[in-house]
């Protein structure tokens, strides 16, 4: 029996191996470069406006799109390019994992193909968020393969701070943070699924519009360091995953990009909600809504009025709580609002300052 599971192992390994034979055609072809990357560098390109950085370690590599050094809770937008030609193993990138200075996993994501033009070019990417919770500064880039670790590379995270805040809670807002529910937990599965799920189809690659209008009062912040005051004189802390929008009920809730409703319907603690996948493992979420109006699996534009604000679930006013997630990770709305999270031009520019040409192969 076990002989038998080793042949059939046997075999499955060498159909992989044969499979990534078949892929051995690079399919970005290098010619000569037109420019060296700068050496030893994790050289922001904010200063001349690039909107790429390139990083140490790997150069030849492996391209992150970010508008400038990232800080806790910003998106990470990696850009897998095999270039060189020939290394087969690149091109089974799976994932990226995000490590702290000790090796304990922050973060990380599914790659998935992007495509960059008409004609078909591809390259892979991979898009995460360093957790608002992180304050170490210097982390690591894992890319995994499912033939082991490919290649690691550290990434430089700035520094930021977070405002605190203490929300008193009544007793009914009490029992819906604090009363064991099958029901909740099931809830709470079922966005997990969600969330976690990383899609194939770029709806669209931002930056994202505001919910509602851009210069509405903020009554929480994104990053919150929260304290939960509970009628019971208990007391609990959270962070704050998104941002709080003091709206009046009934105020039109409109889709922050184009996507597919992943989620609608009323929950426990978050009362009406939305959730709407954009690309890839990119979600954004709206809470407490008087009214749903879309319907699950339904393809929306940005602006589409989504709901009308209200104060359904766990909250102490009337507000709309928005919120962006990138591989399950809670993202600063507001930098997803001001950079794209695939730019299609930084891209096309680094493979041509890279003096590559994308071969329109298929990397599967
Ligand atoms: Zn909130």
């Amino acid at each position: 029996m076990l002989r038998r599971d080793i042949a059939f192992c046997a075999i499955f390994l060498s159909a992989s191996f044969g499979f990534i034979a078949c892929l051995s055609r690079p399919y970005i072809v290098l010619s000569e470069p037109s420019a060296p990357p700068p050496a030893n560098s994790v050289a922001s390109g904010a200063a001349d406006g690039r909107r790429f950085d390139i990083w140490q370690d790997n150069p030849e590599d492996f391209y992150a799109l970010v508008g400038d050094e990232p800080r806790p809770g910003d998106p990470v937008t990696l850009i897998l390019l095999p270039v060189g030609g020939g290394d087969a193993a690149r091109y089974t990138a799976l994932k990226s994992v995000l490590l702290d200075t000790n090796g304990k996993r922050l973060g990380g994501a599914s790659f998935f193909d992007w495509t960059l033009d008409d004609e078909g070019h591809k390259v892979k990417v991979s898009v995460f968020a360093a957790p608002s919770t992180y304050s170490g500064g210097g982390a690591l880039v894992r890319v995994e393969g499912m033939l082991g670790v490919l290649t690691e590379f550290g990434l430089k995270l700035g520094e930021r701070s977070f405002v605190s805040e203490e929300i008193p809670l009544n007793q009914s807002n009490t029992a819906l943070r604090t009363v064991p529910d099958p029901k909740k937990t099931a809830e709470s599965e079922l966005l997990w699924s969600i969330i976690t799920h990383t899609g194939d189809v770029v709806y669209t690659a931002g930056p994202f519009t505001p919910p509602v209008a851009a210069d509405t009062r903020r009554t929480s912040l994104f990053g919150a360091r929260r304290v939960y005051r509970y009628s019971n004189g208990r007391s609990d802390t959270a962070v704050h995953a998104g941002i709080d929008y003091g709206v009046p009920v009934g105020t039109p809730v409109k889709a922050c990009g184009a996507g597919r409703v992943a989620l609608a319907r009323g929950r426990i603690v978050t009362g009406n909600s939305v959730v709407i996948e954009h690309l890839p493992g990119v979600y954004s979420i709206y809470y407490h809504l008087d009214r749903i109006i879309v319907e699950e699996y339904a393809f929306v534009n940005e602006g589409d009025v989504i709901g009308l604000s209200g104060m359904t679930g766990l909250a102490t006013g009337p507000h709309l709580h928005w919120e962006l997630r990138a591989a399950a990770e809670n993202t600063d709305p507001d930098t997803l609002c001001t950079q794209a999270i695939l730019d299609y031009d930084a891209a096309k520019k680094i493979v041509n300052e890279r003096g590559v040409e994308v071969y329109a192969e298929l990397s599967r």
